[in-house]
């Protein structure tokens, strides 16, 4: 054991319906020394996402559930403090690895650790735009939705994380973009600075619908489906012919307590000949080379840009997580959970 001190983030209950702040809990624990092939990481970053409430289910997925009184796990950034004996880094890296919610980590492989570059951009955006949630938009939009130019694009979720990177993806390269965010702050973000065609606040729009059919005259080439419900109905009526759907999160059912009724007009992808596809970015990392590719190009082009909402220590990790479900962040929501340098 090492003399240090380690808050953490646990789960205390499994969340019926909307998590609640009493379903966490914050707790100290001493910190291991690391072993072979281990590091000891001071963290700085963590991410909270919308795909941790499905591991807060028990229930077989694609990545195993979270267990009541165990910290909670995900995306963070952190700086090596100490390393075990035959390990790849050295102390004073910069690490990406998947052990967040905990202010130390002790990181072997099966935390998946990376090296990040701190002279590249800010450490951060290795949580957001330029990483897991970037690659999403990048393999939704390129490889789900098979985007071609003169496509015309909606997305749902368009001033989040994922949802601001698809939108300047496809105005990037010529598309007309709509996107569909839940504040007029969000909206004017999407219009002036991520320069999409048209941004319509679905909290005030009234008629979602025809809101979307009076956004696309012409019809809908592809739709980058983040929230789900309304959203994809009204998609889907105002699809083109041979129109694709990437779905890659469905957040409006995220916390349902029942089966929410599938769109009443799913009856419309065959005389449209539509594709909906899901997906998962962890099955598409071999696109890692490419998005890092044109994502730094776009970078040096201006014509990339994001934010960041930041919450400030471990113990304000939970209602971070929480605001994803009231919309409190604009781009990427992270917790600030350590000191910029540790050693
Ligand atoms: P965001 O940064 O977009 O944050 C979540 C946003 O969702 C909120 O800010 C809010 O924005 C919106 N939202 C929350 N509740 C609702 C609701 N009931 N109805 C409509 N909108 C709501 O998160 P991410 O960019 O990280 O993730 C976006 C989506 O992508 C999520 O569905 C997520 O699960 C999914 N995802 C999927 C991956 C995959 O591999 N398939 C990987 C990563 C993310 P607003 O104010 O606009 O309502």
């Amino acid at each position: 054991m090492t003399n240090l001190k380690s808050r953490e983030i646990r789960l205390k209950n499994r969340p019926v319906g909307m998590p609640q702040p009493q379903d966490f809990e914050l707790a100290e624990t001493g910190v291991a020394a690391p072993k072979a092939g281990e590091v000891l990481v001071r963290n700085i970053w963590m991410s909270v996402d919308p795909y941790m409430r499905g591991r807060m289910m028990d229930r077989e997925s694609y990545i195993p559930p979270f267990q009541i009184g165990q910290p909670l796990q995900g995306g963070a950034i952190g700086q090596v403090v100490e390393t075990g004996p035959d390990s790849h880094f050295k102390v004073g890296d910069y690490l990406q690895h998947m052990l967040g919610w905990r202010e130390y980590a002790v990181v072997g492989p099966m935390a998946l650790p990376q090296k990040v570059d701190p002279s590249l951009a800010p450490v951060q955006s290795f949580l957001g735009a330029l990483g897991m949630p970037g690659l999403t938009a990048y393999a939704g939009l390129f490889r789900i939705a098979a985007f071609k130019p003169e496509d015309s694009v909606f997305v749902s979720g368009a001033a989040g994380a994922v949802g601001s990177v698809v939108c300047q993806l496809a105005k990037a390269r010529g598309a007309y973009v709509v996107g569909s965010a839940g504040s007029d702050a969000k909206c004017d973000w999407l219009l002036k600075t991520a320069k999409i065609d048209k941004a319509i606040n679905y909290k005030t729009a009234g008629d979602l619908n025809a809101a979307v059919g009076s956004a696309f005259p012409k019809g809908i080439g592809v739709y980058f489906e983040n929230v789900g419900g309304a959203h994809l109905e009204a998609a889907i009526n105002h699809m083109r012919i041979h129109g694709r759907l990437a779905i890659c999160g469905m957040i409006e059912q995220y916390n349902n307590t029942a089966p929410a009724p599938g769109p009443w007009n799913i009856i419309m992808t065959i005389p449209k000949s539509l594709r909906i596809e899901g997906f998962v970015v962890s099955n598409h990392f071999d696109l890692l080379g490419a998005f890092h590719k044109e994502m730094g190009e776009l970078v040096a082009a201006g014509k990339m840009h994001w934010q960041e909402t930041v919450h400030h220590g471990i113990e304000n990790a939970p209602s971070a997580f929480l605001g994803l479900f009231k919309g409190e962040n604009s781009g990427k929501m992270l917790v600030k959970i350590g000191p910029d340098k540790a050693v």
